[in-house]
């Protein structure tokens, strides 16, 4: 059936995949394959004041809505456009007051349904596939994600009544359930969080651990873009996770949010494995048991007490772990968090420093974890006078940055300004 075009790309079903995207014709490193402007999205309530609701520009001084004093907007011509969404919202957060708490996805639900509802034609996010046409997973849900989603709904029926006329139960299920395995979170340049939108034909990109397409964002629109040279034919692939942990921690990840396990060159060979689950060196080596005990405990800390255990765990962790084991990594990223919260600048950096290295390795060459790690510290190192290696660092990020994220992306020019 015809399903309208992206110069470019293709639909097609991808063996083992379902459907898939492809490229039809050449692309290098950098370039543009297509982007996407978002069929709905929503700004996290945490990021209220930093960027504009409607177009998620990030400026200071920024208008609040006189009616509910939480929404802020460049200027009425953003605070108009948005009205049809924010609508949704302005009232019952008056009447709720502090008892207003949808989650994120609730708010995303709640535009999606608003726009269903008024868009009677194709959305421009829908060229190669309809926002009904996403992939559910209603039947792989396990009970402890079906009461979440259940009780996603009932928010959904408490703050948004008002303004919707809901589907029943059941597909309201399943388009929850489509959010979830299709859905993208928006983040900056630094990798932080700022909503949740769908893009449906960016939807159609399958995972890989060895991805071929980044996918930044430009205000709302999705920029799909190539991390390795393409030909003709091959599949746009991008990494649905973080892909800095070893294969099974990818894959567990993988079966418990997407339901697939995957399947690529990465996670057939293992060849990054070893270097992930590093341990220190010694005559006699470790036990298979010692090891693999040591990673069932990281992999517990992690889960569950976080914050107050960084140091501590870095320090039981390294008697047998190298520092550039991925566990460690991860407990000094976020040692690092725990830093900057606290306004110790220099052990942040000490910790950002241990990590890059690594990462670099353990990263493929074109990576937002690498550049948003290389911006935090370049930006610490400036903010500390220390010129020259805060210079270097952002060389570094911006270098990365200009291929995923393309050269002429305001980041970019931002990013310049504050080296000069
Ligand atoms: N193939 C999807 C479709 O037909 O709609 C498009 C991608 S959708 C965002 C995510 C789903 O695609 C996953 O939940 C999984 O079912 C499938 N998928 C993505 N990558 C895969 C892979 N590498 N191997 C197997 N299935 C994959």
């Amino acid at each position: 059936e015809m399903k309208g075009s992206i110069q470019g790309v293709e639909r097609f079903d991808s063996p083992g995949k379902g459907r898939g995207l492809r490229v039809t014709k050449p692309f290098k490193v950098g370039d543009l394959i297509f982007s996407c402007p978002a069929y709905s999205c929503v700004l996290s309530a945490k990021e209220r004041g930093s960027y504009c609701e409607y177009c998620f520009n990030r400026k200071e001084g920024l208008a609040r809505c006189g009616k509910c004093k939480k929404a802020c907007y460049c200027n009425a011509t953003c605070q108009r456009a948005d009205w049809a969404m924010h609508k949704l919202e302005c009232s019952a957060m008056v009447a709720f007051g502090p008892n207003w708490c949808p989650s994120e996805t609730v708010r995303l639900v709640a535009r999606i349904l608003a726009v269903r509802k008024t868009q009677k034609e194709k959305h421009p996010s829908e060229k190669l596939m309809l926002i009904g046409e996403m992939q559910t997973h209603v039947e792989d849900v396990d009970n402890a994600r079906r009461e979440m989603n259940e009780a996603d709904i009932a928010g959904l029926h408490r703050f948004y009544s008002k303004h919707l006329d809901f589907p029943d139960h059941s597909a309201l299920l399943a388009l929850f359930s489509q959010v979830a395995c299709n859905g993208f979170t928006v983040e900056d340049e630094e990798l932080s969080h700022m909503g949740t939108a769908v893009y449906p034909d960016v939807a159609l990109i399958n995972h890989s651990c060895l991805p071929s397409v980044i996918v930044t964002f430009k205000g709302t629109t999705a920029e799909v873009r190539a991390v390795t040279p393409m030909k003709r034919g091959d599949e746009v692939l991008i990494s649905y996770i973080d892909i800095l942990y070893p294969t099974d921690d990818r894959n567990s990840r993988l079966r418990d949010s997407y339901y697939f396990t995957c399947d690529c060159q990465e996670c057939r060979t293992q060849s990054k494995d070893k270097a992930k689950l590093k341990v220190r060196k010694r005559s006699d080596p470790y036990e298979p048991e010692v090891v693999s005990n040591m990673v069932r405990y990281a992999r517990k800390k992690i889960g569950d007490e976080l914050r107050e255990m960084c140091v501590q765990s870095l320090d039981e962790m390294g008697a047998v772990f190298d520092d550039a084991n991925v566990y460690m990594l991860h407990m000094m990223y976020q040692a690092m968090g725990v830093c900057l919260y606290l306004g110790d600048w220099d052990g942040a950096i000490h910790y950002g420093e241990k990590v890059l290295k690594p990462y670099s390795v353990l990263y493929p060459a074109y990576s937002l974890n690498v550049s948003s790690m290389y911006l935090k510290l370049g930006r610490l190192y400036m903010g500390l006078e220390k010129r020259s290696q805060g210079l270097s660092a952002l060389k570094k990020a911006m270098a990365i940055m200009e291929v995923a994220h393309g050269k002429d992306h305001h980041y970019i020019a931002e990013l310049r300004k504050e080296m000069k």
